[in-house]
């Protein structure tokens, strides 16, 4: 399903601005679709910088949100906070001052303005969004975690033990010995 594209801007008056020329634009709380395998816990917001460069536009951006993840200790979803730094090039695929299309030459992989000199942030913010690293990972600061034995989460079960001889590393393989040689 194609997705709504949400962070885009008309750069026609900064293409006809002389080098060095830059625009700054405010995210207000803003939804982006993201990855199937990927949910926002939280609306992206901050600021994007767009500069005239004597062949492109260069968009910098500085954004924040936060996506769901799981504390790595007990598996818990949680909301973890996480800002992203962007910097792109993006080539015009139309002369400004001509209307004629331009040659993508050697740089077919580079990121294009539209034919009606669009800038289009989605992808390369959906991008940053899904390589960054969560500040926080666990549920709290004291997270129990889960029982390694049986996989109870000793957060909500503080008094969960297991007999000696089960916790006993050494006891424990004794006795898969001795369930292994009764079943043969
Ligand atoms: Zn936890
Ligand atoms: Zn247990």
């Amino acid at each position: 399903m194609a997705k709504a594209i949400v962070l885009s801007y008309n750069v026609a008056t900064l293409l006809r601005a002389a080098p060095g020329t830059e625009r700054r634009y405010t995210v207000e709380p803003t939804e982006l679709a993201m990855y199937d395998d990927l949910r926002l816990a939280a609306p992206i917001a901050g600021e994007v910088r767009l500069a005239r460069t004597t062949r492109s536009i260069l968009a910098r951006a500085s954004l924040s949100t936060a996506i769901e993840v799981s504390c790595s200790r007990c598996l818990t979803p949680i909301v973890a906070p996480i800002s992203v730094e962007i910097e792109e090039e993006a080539l015009p695929t139309i002369d400004i001052d001509t209307g004629q299309p331009l040659d993508p030459g050697d740089e077919p992989d580079a990121l294009r303005l539209d034919a009606h000199h669009e800038l289009d942030l989605d992808e390369p913010i959906r991008e940053a969004i899904s390589l960054a690293e969560p500040i926080a990972l666990l549920c709290r600061p004291d997270c129990r975690g889960l029982c390694p034995v049986c996989g109870v989460d000793l957060n909500s079960n503080t008094d969960h033990a297991h007999a000696e001889e089960v916790l006993d590393p050494r006891l424990a393989a004794l006795a898969e010995w001795r369930d292994t040689n009764k079943t043969n």
